[in-house]
């Protein structure tokens, strides 16, 4: 395994070594309820006060604005079918966008099945949401719009800022949720700044711990319980709180931020070295996503006459895992969602190969991925049935 190439950050990252240290002792010795009426339970509370504080201080918030899940998908699932069913019995319109996280549509599919009205945002082929599709999808009774800050299939950065402004426009009370499960890795996360009413985060997406998420929610906005039970995280989500997961949580969220300009100048090079030579060394590629609203570690092309599949399993041969699609449908050999999308037709779409760098990434394992995917692709399509040469190309 010492000479993997890892290039699914986007899926996951591998958890720090300093967040670990700081997990440990919550996991062992230091193991009690912050509800216990004791001193190891008053320990524990005040812990859980400081990883809250420490969110809270990154996102520009109040602790109080900030509950602790099990991750993004938990966060998206609370947001969304926490604000659109606040009040029992009354059925709104939501507006989300074709190219969101599947955490957000197949819960924006079950909201629909509930009698909520559901507008789906076709997105430009850059993978933007125009202000003006928004403008003109809004309803009399539009409770929710939820779009996602980066996209993390081909890492297109969405306007949040310009959405928030524009909703404060309309003089209505539309709440703004945005998934910034991709986005708080790389990009500054300040809630207020950016103008939304919910944010959520994901543990493992930067260093932290699997199945820890957050969800910010700004104070005043109605939130329907998920899960019901104990007080917890202000009566917002039942259970006995993970205390080393919080506080893992907490600590990589800090390493992250501490470490984010740096980092996103530093991978921003590699991937602009990386698409170059993509482009200059392989022919008839195509790059999803945007040149310019780009996540600094995405990395997506698609390859005429190939499956990434196909192009999957030849990396891993030697040793590089990357991904096509997203990490969770690359189970099923439909095309990408978010790349059909973006008006690839299926001759692309199925063809797409996303690399998302990360601590680890650096040139040298960068270029010799780069060389594997030269020496596959030419194999690949050395033996395709499909034309050489894509529609419209010679
Ligand atoms: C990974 C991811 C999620 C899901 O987060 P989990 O913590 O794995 O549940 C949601 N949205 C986006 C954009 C993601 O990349």
């Amino acid at each position: 395994m010492s000479k993997t190439i890892y290039l699914d950050h986007a899926a996951t990252t591998p958890l720090a070594p300093e967040v670990f240290e700081v997990m440990k002792p919550w996991m062992t010795q230091e193991c009690w309820n912050p509800g216990g009426f004791y001193a190891g339970g008053f320990a524990t509370k005040e812990a859980l006060g400081r990883a809250r504080e420490t969110v809270a201080e990154i996102l520009g918030c109040m602790p109080g604005e900030i509950i602790f899940t099990s991750g993004g998908s938990e966060s998206d699932n609370l947001a969304l079918r926490g604000v659109m069913n606040a009040r029992p019995g009354e059925k709104h319109h939501m507006i989300t966008s074709s190219i969101e996280h599947h955490a957000i549509l197949h819960t924006a599919e079950d909201l629909a099945r509930d009698g909520h009205e559901i507008s789906i945002l076709q997105v430009e082929k850059d993978g933007r949401v125009s202000l003006e599709n928004l403008k003109k999808a809004i309803r009399e009774n539009t409770k929710l719009v939820s779009i996602m800050m980066a996209n993390n299939e081909i890492g297109t950065i969405q306007p949040i800022k310009e959405i928030a402004e524009f909703l404060q426009e309309t003089g209505k009370k539309i709440f703004l949720h945005t998934d910034a499960v991709q986005g708080g890795v790389h990009l500054d996360c300040n809630v207020e700044k950016m103008g939304v009413d919910l944010l959520s985060l994901s543990g493992h997406k930067f260093y932290g711990p699997r199945g820890m998420g957050a969800l910010f929610v700004k104070s005043g906005t109605p939130l329907r319980p998920q899960i019901t039970g104990g007080g917890q995280e202000y009566n917002r989500r039942a259970g006995t709180e993970n205390i080393a997961g919080i506080i893992g949580f907490a600590k990589a969220l800090q390493l992250a931020s501490e470490h984010r300009k740096s980092e996103a100048i530093r991978l921003s090079q590699l991937r602009d070295h990386a698409i170059e030579r993509i482009q200059k060394e392989i022919k008839h590629v195509q790059l999803n996503g945007s040149h310019e609203h780009r996540l600094p570690n995405n990395i997506n092309f698609s390859f005429w006459g190939v499956e990434g599949e196909g192009i999957l399993l030849k990396l891993d041969e030697r040793g590089i895992c990357a991904s096509t699609g997203s990490a969770c449908t690359s189970a099923d050999l439909d095309a990408s969602h978010v790349i059909l999308a973006t008006g690839q037709g299926h001759g692309w779409a199925h063809g797409s190969i996303r690399f998302t760098l990360g601590k680890a990434t650096t040139k040298e394992l960068l270029d010799k991925a780069i060389d594997e995917l030269k020496e596959i692709i030419a194999y690949l399509r050395s033996i395709s049935p499909v034309p050489p040469n894509p529609p419209g190309s010679n």
